[in-house]
């Protein structure tokens, strides 16, 4: 058989690909080559808990939404519970000044602080999106809170909702409106985990027709200036266009082309999630670190993630680019925040260095979803530019707009989305 479309990973990207492209009326084939389907949007149940890959939590009002709308798939989630949340400098912890009168209220910052502190959460929350400038959010920091505290605590709240530790890398339009999806579209937990998401998307895919296909690793894609099939196990198997939804190494080295990866700056964490029969301490569950680069965050106080009465707890830590992770800073944090949790913790999970998105969205970079190999198109959360977004929004966005330029295709050579460095 010849397929219209063969899309290679089976990931939130390949699935949300796969689904528009057997909606359009295509011939699809999904080659994912693990055991099950997900790739980092998944989760594990152990003994009740639910482990996703790390700490994550569904933001609203971007490409995710969108296309859990358009694709019919309903979440199961409860909503992220900001109250409470509290900000840790210096060993101790503090109110997150996330409104007028938490910031008032916080013993964090002296009153020419708040005052400072007040014009610049305003400014976030209120300056017209397209006058945040498209510039390194270090830089726009330094302009708007000339105070190292006001910047620093500003800081450590935009990196939970980017997960990036490097503010010279990531857009500071693209924190901005991070941060404002999270205070006005809301932020979910999922209850079960991230499997959820992966099963709507899945669902949706089956539902459209498309043939999906697991433990099945693509080993080639075959083209000669145009596609023509994938090897699978030394096999050909015949195709007309080629949805890549794998990381960008995986891409170029599938394809043998230069797709741009070593321009590419990935944004990793290394995450511990913690099973505990019972959490020692419960007023502390949203805390971020302010002189340390962590966010601890116990969902299943909202989210079904741990039987009654127990608690899933994470920490993750955003890592420098070169940077790996420690288990044992890590621990120091949960020492701190939950001291005790050792004798009711049941099971640990514990990822060093995990990529959370493919590339950082660095004002001036980034890749779209064609390439110069006519009938090739890519897609993933690495795929910044044009679809303008970030981490799963990201991953579901780019396989949208893939699928849609995979139907437009009519074959013919064109100018790919280079990967371009200001
Ligand atoms: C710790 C952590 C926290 C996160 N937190 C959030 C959050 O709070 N909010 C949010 O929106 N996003 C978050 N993310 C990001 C989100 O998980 C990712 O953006 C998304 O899962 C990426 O999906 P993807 O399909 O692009 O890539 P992947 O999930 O990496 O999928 C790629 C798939 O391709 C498969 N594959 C690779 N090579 C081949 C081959 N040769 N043949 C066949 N298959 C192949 C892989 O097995 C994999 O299944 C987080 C990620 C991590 C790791």
């Amino acid at each position: 058989m010849n397929w219209d479309v063969i899309v290679v990973g089976g990931g939130l990207a390949g699935l949300t690909s796969a689904a528009y492209l057997g909606r359009a009326g295509k011939r699809v084939l999904l080659l994912e080559r693990a055991e099950n389907l997900g790739g980092r949007g998944t989760s594990r149940n152990h003994e009740g808990f639910d482990f996703s890959s790390g700490l994550h939590a569904l933001y609203g009002g971007g490409a995710a939404a969108e296309v859990l709308g358009d694709l019919g798939v309903e979440i199961s989630a409860a909503p992220a519970p900001i109250a409470g949340a509290l900000i840790s400098l210096e060993g101790s912890t503090h109110a997150m000044p996330v409104g007028f009168v938490t910031l008032m209220a916080s013993d964090l910052l002296g009153f020419a602080e708040k005052v400072e502190a007040a014009k610049v959460l305003y400014e976030i929350d209120r300056a017209p999106i397209d006058s945040v400038p498209e510039l390194p959010l270090s830089v726009y920091l330094a302009a708007i809170a000339p105070t190292r505290r006001v910047r620093e605590v500003v800081a450590a709240i935009l990196r939970t909702v980017t997960y990036s530790r490097s503010a010279r890398l990531v857009s500071a339009r693209v924190a901005v409106r991070q941060m404002r999806r999270a205070s006005r579209d809301g932020v979910r937990y999922l209850h079960g985990g991230w499997a959820g998401l992966t099963a709507g998307l899945a669902r949706a895919a089956l539902h459209a027709g498309v043939d999906v296909r697991v433990a099945q690793n693509v080993e080639r894609v075959v083209h000669d200036g145009r596609v023509r099939g994938v090897v699978v196990s030394g096999q050909r198997v015949a195709c007309d266009k080629v949805v890549l939804a794998v990381g960008p190494r995986a891409a170029e080295s599938l394809t043998g082309e230069d797709l741009g990866a070593d321009s590419l700056v990935p944004m990793r964490a290394s995450c511990l999630d913690v099973a505990l029969t019972s959490l020692p301490v419960p007023r502390h569950r949203f805390v971020v670190g302010v002189d340390e680069p962590f966010f601890f965050n116990v969902q299943s106080e909202v989210a079904r993630l741990a039987p009654e009465g127990a608690a899933l707890a994470s920490v993750v830590e955003y890592l420098e680019p070169a940077e790996h992770g420690d288990r044992g800073r890590l621990e120091a944090v949960f020492d701190r925040l939950q001291p005790g949790w050792r004798q009711t913790a049941v099971r640990a999970q514990f990822l060093r260095s995990i990529t959370v998105m493919g590339a950082h969205p660095t004002p001036g970079t980034g890749r779209g979803v064609t390439t110069h190999v006519p009938g090739l198109f890519v897609c993933g959360d690495w795929i910044t530019s044009g679809v303008g977004e970030i981490l799963s929004d990201a991953a579901l966005g780019s396989g949208r707009e893939a699928a849609h330029h995979a139907v437009e295709d009519s074959g013919h050579e064109r100018e790919p989305a280079r990967a371009r460095v200001a």
